[in-house]
């Protein structure tokens, strides 16, 4: 019943000393200097006329500000809307006006990006925005100058006016199938789900989370730093923008017990040529998730990264955003081949895509939550809300999994992805799970290409272990023929150095699949 505000109050008091938040290269506020900083910026949004409901964009790569961001719009109950870092110009646009966002913060530059000729080339085509501040510019310190006239009693007399049912956040999803969807979310939503996810992990105050991955997707600022402020845990940022040697040196400096990433980002720390120069002994554990976590991956992160705790989540935007988890006390094989268990107050089941009945345990089909972690809609657009979550309150996720004896969820793949070769059903994921096994494959997307034949074909795009000796389609079809049935085998084999990705850190097959169909680029 908290609100994210009321909640980060309660960690100032149980611990003001304790660190809250260290920025390598910035800043490290123990939690009483946090939450006067938050309180400084929520001073400054009120000073400068930012009311209830007001929509508040956040477009900027991971640094202290963002985080003071997240706590002083849900402090002055205020709509943050989290930006893509990557957007360019007309999604950017396209955001600010679909939500309606009055006040921008923004990041001025980060490496080729400049954040700041964008927004001021779209600005004019943003009628509801008023101002922008960038970070680290005059701009920002005005905001925090229009702290000054505004008192402590008319910020908590905003703050009683407030309730854990309101919006708090406007995300959009990764547009990993299509174009971004804006999950609208409530405290209610992300403070629980946040809180859940750390309860999980064991989280307390002794533990030092770092977060490689974007705060502007949900990974970072629910599973992150919810997870982390709700528990009095401290966050660690290891860099602007991820960069796999910058974060091995933050877990080892910083003494970290905990570790974030998409599997790509794991796999990346453990190909570094010094990666076994770096001193991860303080790590227990830590959170593999956005896609398919590859089993030979995992069980590398549980040997060689001390990280024998680790935890595999799912989940999705619109459910704010975990609905399954593996626990500590899950033996390695539940750990590293399922999902987990459902967290607390969420129920999932397994439904017939074409009929929507519910299926057995043991039988593939798609994937419903329902519970408190359910978003309150898509921004502005009712009709996909009632596309994806039916009259029931279940959200359809999109995505096909299996409900095993156990429990445990198993996820097979995403609805979209699937390959219907010559009529045949072929999850690319099995063949994936088992292409991670070959000796010079580093990396290995499969998608389904159009083919004249069997209407789809399958091929395999492999990242090699060593450029220079990369794997042949002989290979990989001799070692496929060994374990798979024939129709599964790939036909088609392509060699790259790395996949299309989305800042959230997902491989956009997508772009794969155009890439290598006839006709595409
Ligand atoms: P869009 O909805 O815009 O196409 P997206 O679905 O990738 O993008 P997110 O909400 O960031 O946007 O991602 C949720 C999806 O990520 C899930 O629906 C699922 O397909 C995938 N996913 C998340 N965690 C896992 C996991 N542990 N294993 C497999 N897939 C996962
Ligand atoms: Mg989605």
């Amino acid at each position: 019943g908290d609100t994210i505000g009321q909640n980060l109050d309660r960690a100032v008091a149980a611990h003001p000393d304790r660190e809250a938040l260290v920025v390598l290269a910035g800043p490290r506020w123990t939690y009483a200097e946090f939450g006067a900083a938050v309180d400084r910026l929520a001073r400054g949004f009120l000073g400068i006329g930012v009311a209830r409901g007001d929509r508040v964009g956040i477009w900027a790569v991971n640094c202290a500000e963002w985080v003071l961001v997240q706590y002083a719009t849900a402090r002055i109950g205020a709509i943050m809307v989290n930006v893509n870092p990557a957007y360019r110009a007309h999604e950017l646009e396209y955001v600010l006006n679909q939500s309606g966002v009055s006040v921008l913060c923004a990041s001025q530059r980060h490496k080729d990006s400049d954040y700041r000729a964008l927004v001021e080339r779209v600005r004019p085509r943003c009628p509801r925005l008023r101002s922008v501040h960038y970070i680290g510019d005059g701009s920002w310190d005005e905001l925090l100058a229009a702290a000054a006239p505004v008192t402590a009693g008319e910020l908590a007399a905003r703050e009683a006016e407030l309730s854990c049912d309101d919006p708090v956040n406007i995300q959009y999803t990764s547009g990993t199938t299509g174009f971004p969807k804006g999950a609208t979310l409530t405290h209610h939503n992300i403070l629980n789900n946040g809180y859940f996810v750390g309860e999980t992990l064991g989280y307390t105050e002794r533990d030092r989370i770092c977060i490689p991955v974007p705060f502007y997707h949900c990974f970072g600022m629910v599973m992150g730093n919810l997870a982390a402020t709700s528990h009095g845990a401290c966050m660690v940022v290891p860099a602007p923008s991820f960069d796999p040697a910058a974060t091995l040196r933050a877990v080892a400096e910083e003494r970290c017990t905990s570790l974030y990433g998409v599997p790509t980002m794991f796999i990346a720390e453990l190909s570094l040529p010094d990666f076994a120069s770096y001193d991860l002994t303080s790590l227990r554990t830590g959170i593999m998730a956005g896609s398919p976590c590859p089993v030979e991956v995992m069980k590398r992160v549980v040997a060689e990264m001390h990280m024998a705790e680790v935890s595999i989540c799912y989940g999705m935007t619109e459910t704010s955003p975990v609905s399954t988890q593996t626990r500590r006390s899950d033996d390695l094989e539940r750990r590293t081949g399922t999902v987990g268990r459902v967290l607390p107050h969420v129920e999932v089941k397994v439904t017939d895509p074409v009929t929507g009945v519910t299926l057995p345990r043991g039988r593939a089909g798609e994937l419903c939550t329902r519970g408190y972690s359910v978003m309150a809609g898509y921004w502005g657009e009712p009709e996909k809300t009632a596309e994806a979550v039916d009259t029931g309150r279940w959200m359809h996720t999109g995505d096909l999994a299996v409900m095993r004896e156990d429990g445990c969820v198993q996820i097979v793949g995403r609805m979209k992805d699937m390959i219907i070769r010559g009529g045949e059903n072929v999850y690319p994921r099995e063949i994936e799970e088992f292409l991670h096994a070959h000796p010079k494959v580093a990396d290995v997307q499969v998608v389904g290409v159009p083919d004249d034949r069997y209407g789809e074909e399958i091929l395999a795009c492999v990242v090699p272990g060593d450029p220079a000796d990369p794997p042949t389609l002989d290979d990989i079809a001799a070692f496929c023929r060994e374990r798979l049935a024939h129709y599964k085998i790939p036909r088609r084999l392509e060699i790259l150095e790395t996949f299309p990705m989305t800042v959230s850190g997902k491989v956009r097959k997508v772009e794969l699949r155009e890439r290598y169909s006839p006709g595409g680029g």
